[in-house]
């Protein structure tokens, strides 16, 4: 391998970032390559901002319960150590907040339910305490899980983008005719009239992925699964001081320094249920918004395995890091340091096998 082997990182959102934050920390050269006007741009643009090793059990798992176990623990384990390296790169980048009451609350419409949840997290090994309190969960039962974070990805992305440039990574937007070619030695990727060569090319196209790597003649197994978001100006009453997830809709509410966020929700067509079930949940605080600031839909990149996909492929100097799903936040440090390890000292982590 070269000194400094050059390596073309496909989708500049939470992934691809990381991945060439931690390639670059390593003397790899990086160009990114990326379809929209600038990084973050995609399903990384409006999460709920939940970093929850907490959840990293898969959603909707159409597997054995032992796959599903396997799924788990290996996304677990790297949610845990994406966590620290995150909390290190929000300090750096000057995005760290500590905040008065750490953690997230995930609400349960009954005490019954919410202790059948904690014990089934007690299982998995995640400690989480029932409360019920007026303001923090708005008086509903809920789980409190102390060590997950919150924190804006899309500021991250902002600051991360910009730290990596001033690092010397090279960027390239609106790039949306970019075409990955074939041969013997692996792929190139052609964009307008020009080709770009590298040592190693890295798929972290979020949703897009499966489609990239189809045109390679690779089937990777990645579902979209739509979820939606709005923004409402930060009316000025007393709110909850942690993220509160519901349960039942996979959606949550956010507050941020500015705005409250209302965001979640799995196999709807539009914004209306989201805010509907948060009209139940939080009555007091959606009668008092003003109108929507904004409204987005974005889709998370699934893996059928329960887990993200993070090695190489069958094609020689092709790797993908992708398939975080409802995760990809909690775990955008942590692949980004796996698949880096990975290319540049030939570490290997068959949990997250990229299977096409
Ligand atoms: C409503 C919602 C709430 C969520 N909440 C949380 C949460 O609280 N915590 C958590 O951990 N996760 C959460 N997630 C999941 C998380 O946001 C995603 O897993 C993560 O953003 C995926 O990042 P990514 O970089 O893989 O994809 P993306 O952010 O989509 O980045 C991929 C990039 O590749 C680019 N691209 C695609 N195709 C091409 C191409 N051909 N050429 C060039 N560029 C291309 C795209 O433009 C995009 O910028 C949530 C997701 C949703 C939808």
């Amino acid at each position: 391998m070269n000194a400094s082997p050059h390596i073309l990182i496909i989708g500049a959102g939470l992934i691809g970032l990381s991945t060439a934050d931690h390639l670059l920390r390593r003397g790899a050269a990086v160009t990114l390559i990326e379809m929209r006007s600038g990084p973050g741009k995609g399903t990384s643009y409006s999460n709920s901002a939940m970093i929850h090793p907490s959840q990293a059990r898969p959603w909707f798992f159409n597997g054995t319960q032992l796959q599903a176990n396997a799924a788990f623990y290996a996304t677990y384990d790297l949610a845990e150590k994406s966590k620290h390296i995150l909390e290190d790169r929000l300090k750096a980048l000057g995005l760290f907040k500590k905040r008065d009451i750490p953690g997230c609350y995930k609400l349960y419409s009954t005490m019954e339910a919410a202790r059948h949840a904690q014990e089934k997290y007690s299982n998995d090994g995640i400690m989480s305490r029932v409360v019920m309190d007026v303001k923090a969960t708005l008086g509903h039962v809920a789980l409190y899980f102390e060590n997950d974070m919150w924190g804006n990805a899309y500021k991250y992305c902002e600051a991360l983008a910009r730290d990596l440039y001033v690092r010397g990574a090279t960027f390239i937007y609106d790039a949306n005719m970019a075409r990955m070619r074939r041969n013997d030695e692996g792929v190139t990727l052609a964009l307008d009239e020009h080709i770009f060569k590298a040592d190693h090319v890295v798929v972290c196209a979020g949703p897009q992925s499966g489609d990239i790597l189809a045109t390679l003649g690779l089937n990777l197994f990645i579902d979209k699964l739509r979820g939606f978001s709005v923004n409402f100006e930060r009316p000025s009453i007393d709110l909850p001081p942690a993220p509160l997830m519901d349960a039942r809709s996979h959606s949550a509410m956010t507050i941020f320094d500015d705005h409250i966020r209302f965001s979640g929700t799995v196999g709807e067509e539009s914004v209306r249920p989201l805010l509907k079930r948060w009209y139940e949940l939080a009555p007091d605080i959606m009668a008092g918004l003003k109108p929507a600031t904004e409204i987005w839909s974005g889709l998370r990149p699934m893996s059928k395995a329960g887990r993200p996909y993070i090695g190489p492929t069958d094609i020689p100097n092709l790797w993908v890091n992708t398939g975080h799903g409802h995760m990809g936040w909690t775990l955008s440090a942590g692949s980004g340091d796996l698949l880096a390890r990975m290319i540049l000292d030939g570490e290997v982590d068959e949990r997250f096998a990229v299977v096409t």
